[in-house]
């Protein structure tokens, strides 16, 4: 392997990062141990390191499989996506409740500082981002059904008072619910997402 190439993977693995999961084994001298490029565990110095093409090949080898970053389980998807799957997750289903990047740290055992920077880094915005645009798509659906009244919409995205459900959707969409709504009455329109 090119001296530079190695470089580069192995500054991923000093920060832990998820550029190279799934395309090179860390092969660990020391440990004898095979992790993905972003496994959490202690980075090891340079000279210690192998990298292989495959967990097979590193096995092979000698090393054994982590037990912390499973490098044997199947899919490119490094413990920092399945972090922010984890966090997708949770805003998917609790959209309507009192989310904060507190609760969900909490909920995920991480800290919230960890979990914003991780959360960032794959997905290049915050879990707050995120949580905004799914209360948005909800209440754009919820408004689209008329059987559905402003309180109930409002509610369904977090909102207990329908004052601040209005000032919050014009604030994203520069329209007020009740417009949103008229502007929508008869079925589906299309429009800009921004
Ligand atoms: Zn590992």
């Amino acid at each position: 392997m090119e001296p530079e190439l190695f470089d580069r993977v192995y500054e991923t693995i000093a920060r832990k990062e998820d550029t190279y999961d799934g395309v090179y084994y860390t092969g660990v001298l020391t440990t004898r141990i095979v992790c993905r490029p972003s496994c959490r565990a202690r980075t090891p110095k340079k000279e210690n390191i192998r990298l292989y093409p495959s967990v097979e090949a590193a096995v092979q080898a000698g090393f054994r499989p982590c037990k912390r970053c499973r490098p044997e389980t199947p899919g490119p998807h490094g413990p920092d996506r399945a972090l922010a799957a984890q966090v997708d997750a949770l805003i998917a289903a609790g959209y309507g409740g009192p989310l904060t990047l507190k609760t969900l740290a909490a909920q995920l055992a991480v800290s919230p500082f960890h979990l914003q920077r991780t959360y960032k880094r794959v997905t290049g915005h915050s879990p707050a981002v995120q949580l905004q645009r799914v209360r948005l798509q909800a209440a754009r659906d919820q408004l689209a059904d008329p059987s559905v009244s402003m309180a109930q919409a409002g509610a369904a995205v977090g909102f207990r008072s329908p004052s601040h459900f209005a000032v919050w959707f014009r604030q994203e969409t520069g329209l007020s619910p009740t417009e949103y709504r008229e502007r929508h009455a008869g079925g589906h329109l299309k429009e800009d997402q921004q």
